[in-house]
């Protein structure tokens, strides 16, 4: 398991303003613009409003966008760059087989719009073709493992990675899957945005029907019964919030007890068609399976033709003629508010990105990440952990016996920083130009192998989860390890021309953060080795989970759109990861020069730039449908509250900006939450 990191979201958002200038001399720059702030609104009483109100008042969203912010603009220097490596790339005469070939004979086959539009649906007939021909269950459990081979999945899917309770070697796991809408309780809420949304996506299902040849009246009884039957897997699902119980969600089982028990689905088929060679599996949800193996009796054949035809062609339909991309587009922006579609070179990047990631970021490392940027972060990341570190000895909740156990665990973090020791093979890839589907289905094939030629081997602890030019960072618990990428760290994160203060404040909350993930409540049931085992005192533990939940009550309080509050218990791992990066970027930055001869730069302490930098970095504007979607499935909590709810609790931000009783953001002494 993966715990997705702060940005995971935002991440996978790409954005088209054109990157704001970083080119001034340190001279010129100033690191923060009173432009951007609101003096009209107390620090004490809304930090957030106080730092970015002039910036949320005068910021618009561009029409191809469903948010606009700091990181927004991080990523569009990225993108800035990876477009025009793309450009050189695609221009030609690159060396057939090496990853400039690939990637740039991938891009230009996408940006070949004349050949997609003229295919129109036609690389979609081979699988219309098979949905077709389906006669019984079994047809229908032998596409689905024909698409896993390659890499797409819709009723059964699985994923290879670290066992949890033995993290050195390989294991697969099965999860829940089968649904269209966001996920499970989108299809039981009663509120008139989700009504809507149920409504917009039958009405899509109609429309794919109809352009793969579906006549309209008919598309129209299909997709009431395909919206019936996610309803029905849907039922079985567990919640976001159950989903991250990592102990409730590890179900070792022998193969043959899991033909057994769902019997219908015939597993060994699957397996055998799909290269699997297994005695025992982690089935992480398993009343999803059991209600899909009741499913495959109960519900007609003509259905699950229905179903398969629906989201094969959702799949793929980003990949074909612009009706396909037009159609999925008018029903996606209902969910993140977007006007207009990201222009084609910007589409066709994000599917070079997603298929050819790691030659993508091989290419981006070796033109934008020098050698000295990682060691002024590797510095950086060791301080933060020194400061840990301390913190975990002077905690006053737990004991001795498992604070040595905690700094243990500190102590054997891996740290990878920029991109990775080795890039991945792609030699199994061939591209050619005039053939963009087959490109696409040639990447999914070779990720796929991938995957699989890790299934019961030991894990490789050198691999990454995400490219070297995500604009992210993430804590792995399995592997016990901090990543943060070359994309991330670049200003205004992290800037070597900025003082102190702006980096402690930026990056270095990024990295604590992360780190504390390792000590949330999902990260601290993991060991140092990155076993699902507990660690803790017993009394240590029943204090640990009294804070949680305490914090899960702060955030739960707060509400963000009309009726909408925060799901404390949702965003939990995240806010206390929020809470602890602020400490420890916090204690670090306080044993730099900087911090301890309190000069002021620009009128203001090192600790106000500290807090200020903080406040800046989450700084977005999002549309109302975006918000209210990642209100309902986002691990993290909006930015303006992943401001206030830490600072609420942390005395020094109460002296830095002379937080009084009476101004909104006050706790008293005792309320506060001091975790870790
Ligand atoms: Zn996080």
């Amino acid at each position: 398991m993966q715990c997705k990191s702060w940005l995971a979201v935002l991440a996978v958002i790409i954005s088209l303003v054109s990157c704001q200038s970083n080119s001034n001399s340190a001279a010129e720059r100033s690191f923060i613009l009173s432009a951007n702030m609101d003096s009209s609104v107390k620090p004490g009483d809304n930090f957030y409003q106080y730092v970015n109100g002039g910036w949320l008042k005068r910021a618009k969203i561009p029409p191809t966008e469903a948010a606009t912010g700091t990181f927004y603009n991080v990523l569009d220097t990225t993108k800035a760059r990876l477009r025009s490596i793309l450009d050189s790339v695609s221009s030609g005469g690159q060396t057939q087989g090496s990853v400039e070939q690939l990637v740039g004979d991938l891009y230009a086959a996408g940006m070949d719009s004349g050949t997609i539009e003229k295919l129109g649906y036609e690389p979609l007939k081979l699988y219309l073709a098979k949905i077709d021909s389906f006669r019984n269950v079994k047809d229908l459990m032998a596409f689905e493992a024909y698409m896993n081979l390659q890499n797409h999945s819709y009723v059964i899917s699985f994923g290879i990675g670290a066992d949890q309770k033995n993290s050195r070697m390989n294991i697969l796991s099965l999860g829940q899957t089968g649904l269209g809408l966001p996920d499970r309780d989108y299809y039981f809420r009663k509120d008139s945005a989700t009504l809507a949304l149920q409504k917009a996506y039958k009405a899509y299902i109609v429309q794919l029907l109809v352009l793969t040849g579906v006549n309209p009246a008919e598309a129209t009884k299909e997709s009431e019964a395909v919206y019936a039957l996610e309803k029905e897997m849907a039922g079985s699902h567990r919640t976001n919030v159950q989903l991250r119980d990592p102990q409730s969600n590890y179900h070792m089982i022998k193969l043959n007890a899991l033909e057994q028990t769902t019997p219908r689905i015939g597993w060994t088929n699957i397996f055998t068609q799909t290269g699997v060679h297994l005695d025992s599996l982690d089935i992480a949800q398993p009343a999803f399976y059991k209600k899909l193996n009741d499913l495959l009796a109960s519900v007609p054949l003509s259905t699950w033709k229905a179903y398969y035809r629906f989201h094969v062609a959702d799949d793929y339909a980003s990949d074909l003629s612009m009706a396909f991309v037009n159609t999925r587009f008018g029903y996606l922006k209902l969910l993140n508010g977007q006007d207009s579609l990201k222009p084609r070179w910007e589409r066709i990047y994000a599917v070079v990105d997603q298929n050819l990631g790691d030659g993508l970021g091989h290419l981006y490392a070796k033109k934008y990440f020098p050698p000295e940027a990682k060691q002024r972060i590797v510095d950086l990341v060791n301080n933060l952990q020194a400061a840990l570190r301390d913190r975990i000895g002077k905690l006053d909740w737990m004991s001795d016996s498992t604070k040595a156990i905690a700094k243990d665990k500190l102590q054997a973090f891996l740290k990878k920083v920029g991109y990775p020791e080795k890039w991945r093979d792609y030699s199994r890839v061939s591209i050619d130009r005039g053939h963009y589907f087959e490109d696409l289905v040639s990447c999914q094939k070779n990720e796929y192998q991938y995957q699989l030629s890790k299934l019961g081997k030991p894990v490789d602890r050198t691999e990454w989860f995400i490219t070297a030019s995500t604009v992210d960072a993430y804590y792995n618990p399995t592997f016990n390890e901090i990543v943060f990428p070359a994309g991330i760290l670049q200003s205004p994160a992290f800037d070597p021309q900025a003082d102190d203060a702006m980096n402690y404040g930026g990056i270095g909350m990024v990295i604590g953060h992360e780190m504390t993930h390792g000590f949330d409540d999902q990260g601290a049931q993991y060991d140092k080795d990155g076993n699902l085992k507990n660690w803790w005192g017993k009394s240590d533990s029943a204090r640990f989970v009294a804070k949680a939940k305490k914090v899960a009550e702060l955030f739960s309080r707060f509400t963000v759109l009309d009726s909408l509050h925060i799901n404390g218990e949702l965003t939990d791992g995240e806010n206390i990861a929020d809470m602890g990066g602020l400490v420890i970027a916090y204690n670090a930055f306080k044993m730099t020069k900087e911090a301890q001869d309190s000069t002021k730069i620009d009128g203001l302490t090192p600790d106000q730039r500290f807090f200020i930098s903080l406040a800046q970095i989450w700084r977005m504007l999002a549309r109302p449908s975006q918000v209210r979607t990642l209100i309902n499935v986002d691990p993290h909590s909006p930015p303006m509250y992943r401001v206030l709810g830490p600072l609420m609790n942390f005395t020094p931000f109460y002296d830095a900006f002379h937080v009084k009783e009476g101004d909104k953001m006050y706790l008293p002494d005792s309320s506060r939450i001091r975790f870790w």
